[in-house]
């Protein structure tokens, strides 16, 4: 779990204000959910032979007796607040949420055990236009923040979930015949979540499932067209994508429609977004059936390619700097700058405390990357007036008081 120091809060802010900005544009409204849910909320959602669940959940019983756990994913939540205040009856929703989520994984880079990621949610329709939508969301968003280059699209369709079923019998079928060779994980996930294994990371097992049985052969027809649906309308926008038949993602509640965003660059943690169609979970948790379809993007992971890429925000925080000298003059300089922050918006206006000569005061106004230095002395003040200078080789100049305002706002 780490702590977001203030050389990477800039980052984080262009990130977090790019995103919430894209989001708007296409009319979504923020939810934000507790951090803490009941612990068979998960289980149910997310299905009890996953990572998360197995080995992930960070779970503990509160004074009551309950059972509840950090959320490892928005996705669970949002249903669950969507259920719970009826946002899901007969209705459309396109929603997102930003915020920390928690697995106690083994922390490498770009995995964390509190990690932080943006989520969208649509309720309430079914055809692949808005999974098209999503897709063109996120690829502006790329572009926004300069790294459209340096990310690509996988996409694939894993049906119907009767359909999941028949393929996932077959599945088994070949896995059991190749037993031996499998490790701990894929027998015991063989006859529970066959479909797991086929993003297994281990080599030999990629090597057996070449020959494997194909997913997109047991298609019903209603997913395909619906797939193809889908991949008209990315062409439409032109927008590239490759077929990726073994991509099934983590969670077990995905139907149809699953889409991952990858940047190569960041090695073995390199899916920054994930997303897909899950439209029976809403009924699975208590509602009315009701499609849906998200993403959820990983914050952590687009700061690191952020880096990588060089993308750093070198924000300034402070515009103006005000250093004062004599009696009197702080007091002065802290009425006047609260004058200036009330009649100029955003004006970013910093105090010198702490005294010292105009030297000392000076030099700290250069670190902090001002721009403008306002200073008072006994004379300033007693004539109301107050000296500007601009910083790096700038003019310099003592002006009312009552003019400085205008005079800044042109300056910053
Ligand atoms: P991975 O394949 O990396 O384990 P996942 O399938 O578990 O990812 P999702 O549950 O789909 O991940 O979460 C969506 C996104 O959240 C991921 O694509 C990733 O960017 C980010 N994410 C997931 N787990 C972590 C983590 N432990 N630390 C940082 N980011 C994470
Ligand atoms: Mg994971």
């Amino acid at each position: 779990m780490n702590d977001c120091l203030p050389t990477q809060s800039p980052l984080w802010q262009k990130i977090e204000g790019t995103v919430k900005d894209v989001i708007s544009a296409y009319g979504y409204s923020e939810v934000r959910m507790p951090i803490v849910e009941m612990t068979h909320l998960f289980r149910r959602a997310i299905g009890e032979i996953t990572d998360v669940i197995e080995k992930e959940m960070y779970t503990f019983e509160d004074r009551n007796g309950n059972s509840l756990s950090l959320r490892p994913e928005g996705t669970a939540g949002c249903v669950r607040a969507g259920i719970e205040n009826g946002l899901l009856h007969n209705q459309e929703q396109r929603l997102w949420y930003m915020g920390p989520m928690f697995r106690h994984e083994r922390p490498q880079k770009g995995r964390y055990r509190q990690f932080h990621q943006f989520g969208v949610e649509v309720f309430g329709l079914h055809c692949p236009d808005v999974d098209a939508e999503l897709i063109m969301m996120t690829t502006r968003l790329w572009r926004k923040l300069g790294v459209i280059k340096y990310v690509r699209l996988e996409i694939n369709s894993i049906g119907s979930l009767e359909s999941r079923a028949s393929y996932c019998k077959k599945l088994t079928n070949f896995l059991m015949q190749h037993e031996p060779v499998l490790d701990d994980d894929c027998k015991r996930r063989m006859h529970n979540n066959p479909l797991r294994i086929l993003d297994t990371k281990v080599p030999e097992i990629q090597a057996i499932l070449t020959d494997a049985p194909k997913l997109s052969e047991y298609l019903d027809d209603e997913s395909k067209q619906h797939f193809a649906g889908l991949c008209e309308l990315l062409d439409e926008a032109g927008i590239q994508y490759t077929v990726n038949e073994k991509l099934v993602r983590g969670l077990d509640y995905y139907n149809r429609t699953v889409f991952e965003w990858i940047a190569e660059s960041l090695g073995s943690q390199s899916t920054i977004c994930g997303g897909g169609r899950y439209d029976g979970l809403v009924e699975q948790l208590g509602g009315k059936a009701t499609p849906a379809v998200g993403f959820a993007m990983g914050v952590e992971r687009l700061v690191l390619l952020m880096e990588t890429l060089e993308l750093r925000a070198t924000r300034h925080v402070v515009d103006v700097y005000m250093v004062t000298s004599g009696k009197g003059t702080l007091a002065a300089g802290m009425k006047l700058a609260e004058t200036l922050r009330e009649n100029i918006f955003g004006l970013r206006i910093m105090m010198h405390f702490g005294g010292g000569n105009f030297k000392k005061q000076f030099k700290r106004a250069n670190r902090i990357g001002a721009s403008v230095v306002l200073v008072l002395g006994e004379d300033e003040v007693a004539k109301n007036e107050v000296t500007f200078k601009i910083l790096r080789g700038g003019e310099q100049r003592t002006i009312s008081q009552d003019d400085i305002a205008e005079k800044l706002g042109k300056l910053v």
